[in-house]
């Protein structure tokens, strides 16, 4: 599914060819996929023609497409949502649900299989619309930071960086990666953490996610970016769906164990329990 390194990969390309853009007709728009926000799609439909681009956001694993006006489009592309732009003379596939007209014979369509996408507008779109934690790079989130919204927590360090109320962006493939990186045992309470392997753990995040942003995101069967172009970091992913295979630090195989019904992946030798080590 998209995370934060292939949204923003997304978001890249995006801003480069939407601003100051006017959508010039909305041919389509699936009211099954309006799941955000209060305006249903018709309404939608008829508001956003006319409407100029200001600027392409992120949040966590949201595009956001900003108006001048104020207001902005939100989308999360879900577990195989594709959001590609296309010209106008190819026809539309399968599972389109969203169709943006834009000048010069193009459009942005989004393409959803699986339907677990959602699209919602907002007439005012502010820092608090989306109900979420900080963005990894963001300067306040810091070791101590992280430290101390983990101390009261029993739940897993793996389930708690899904939880996107923690730290934004993260889904099952980078939080993978970033355990291994930080040494990290996935079933690690987040009260066990000390504030030492929480300031290796926020390092590790940035860390996998800028490696990978680099290699425009990971691609295993769905994700491709706005051009249809497949990213490249699935080459550099050092445990995330490489169960059984050599750990590329020690050697022992990689293992694999359903947290909370994702598939985890880590190295039992590289990764111990922290209570263990650091109390
Ligand atoms: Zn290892």
């Amino acid at each position: 599914m998209p995370e934060l390194p292939e949204v923003e990969t997304i978001r890249t390309y995006l801003a480069g060819v939407l601003p100051n853009h006017a959508v010039v007709r909305v041919p389509h728009l699936d009211g099954r996929m309006v799941k955000m926000g209060t305006m249903a799609a018709e309404l939608i439909r008829g508001r956003l023609p006319g409407l100029v681009v200001q600027s392409i956001g992120r949040r966590g694993k949201y595009l956001i497409i900003q108006f001048h006006d104020g207001s902005a489009l939100v989308i999360h592309l879900g577990m195989s949502g594709r959001l590609v732009v296309e010209p106008t003379t190819t026809s539309w596939r399968t599972h389109t649900h969203m169709v943006l007209g834009l000048p010069g014979e193009a459009e942005l369509r989004l393409v959803d299989p699986r339907r677990f996408g959602r699209i919602g507008y907002f007439l005012e779109f502010g820092e608090h619309t989306l109900k979420l934690g900080l963005e990894p790079f963001d300067r306040k989130f810091t070791g101590d930071y992280l430290r101390d919204r983990l101390s009261a927590r029993r739940s897993s360090i793996k389930t708690l960086l899904l939880d996107q109320s923690l730290v934004a962006g993260l889904g099952n493939i980078y939080a993978d990666e970033a355990l291994f990186g930080a040494r990290i045992h996935p079933l690690t309470e987040g009260a066990a953490i000390s504030r030492q392997a929480s300031r290796r753990l926020v390092g590790s995040i940035r860390r996998v996610l800028r490696v990978s942003i680099a290699h425009r995101g990971t691609s295993f069967s769905d994700y491709v970016d706005a051009l249809g172009q497949p990213g490249e970091n699935q080459a550099y992913l050092a445990v995330y769906g490489r169960t059984g295979d050599p750990c590329v630090r020690c050697g022992a195989p990689i293992q694999s164990m359903v947290i909370q019904s994702r598939t985890s992946h880590f190295c039992q030798q590289c990764q111990p329990m922290l209570e263990d080590l650091e109390g």
